[in-house]
């Protein structure tokens, strides 16, 4: 199984990893609801998986956001 998908990222403007949900979730410690909703506000970039079903989101958008908004 790969474990990293390299894309560009138009947010971090260069190639980065992309994790699905699950693995996104771990890495800032926050439930899926809390993930979804930074995708929605902007906060991360993600891609739709090609089937449809399920999303990636960039890791380094995942390093960057505030730390305030982290753990809520
Ligand atoms: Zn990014």
């Amino acid at each position: 199984m790969r474990q990293h998908r390299l894309f560009f990222c138009p947010q971090c403007h260069r190639q980065t990893v992309w994790l699905n949900v699950q693995q996104a979730c771990q890495l800032i410690e926050v439930d899926r609801r809390t993930l979804y909703r930074y995708m929605e506000q902007g906060k991360i970039a993600y891609r739709q998986r090609p089937s449809g079903r399920g999303r990636f989101v960039c890791h380094d958008c995942l390093l960057k956001l505030p730390e305030g908004d982290v753990g809520q």
